[in-house]
């Protein structure tokens, strides 16, 4: 995709990250830089649920918020927290590709058995709760939900530099996003 830009060496990270810790998320995660201690966090991590997504960072490196498809609309009160807990002026949103929260009305039939079967609900009851929170938490396109809430977040925090990134299932390596 033409708006993911490839970190394979120094040169990639865009001017705006340099000396900042999204570079250093970058270095540590697709560079294989040597890992540093911490004492106190310096970056905080918005990121899907998915097993899938793991990241190479050091100890006490970053607070890490994860919700399905990295949507932070219903956690702003952990995000608010950690900035101000963590004393934090940085944000990495990252989003991956093939999330299950980009087409979530298509997982109703695994979601309702596994709702009912597994957790013991009544189906009706899953069924209405499944169509309820679907508008809430179906992202659509992950790139195009990413920058949306890259955008939204500017707004509200707008001291905080919010990096906006896609993790690759297929390659395992983060991509900066071309935003215009
Ligand atoms: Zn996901």
């Amino acid at each position: 995709m033409a708006r993911l830009h490839r970190v394979l060496n120094n040169d990639d990270i865009f001017p705006e990250y340099r000396g900042t810790p999204v570079e250093k998320l970058l270095e540590y995660h697709n560079l294989n830089r040597k890992h540093d201690i911490f004492d106190k966090a310096q970056l905080l991590i918005g990121m899907c649920i998915d097993n899938r997504e793991n990241l190479h960072i050091p100890d006490n490196f970053a607070f890490v918020i994860r919700t399905a498809g990295a949507n932070l609309q219903n956690s702003e009160f952990n995000v608010s927290f950690a900035i101000t807990f963590g004393q934090l002026n940085y944000l990495a949103l990252i989003a991956h590709n093939d999330c299950a929260m980009a087409h979530l009305s298509s997982h109703k039939d695994i979601f309702i058995k596994g709702i009912t079967e597994k957790a013991g609900w009544k189906r009706d009851k899953a069924e209405k709760y499944f169509m309820n929170s679907v508008p809430k938490f179906e992202i659509g396109n992950e790139v195009d939900f990413l920058l949306n809430e890259t955008n939204r977040l500017r707004l509200k925090y707008p001291k905080i530099t919010i990096a906006p990134l896609l993790h690759s299932v297929n390659d395992g390596k983060l991509y900066l996003i071309n935003e215009n």
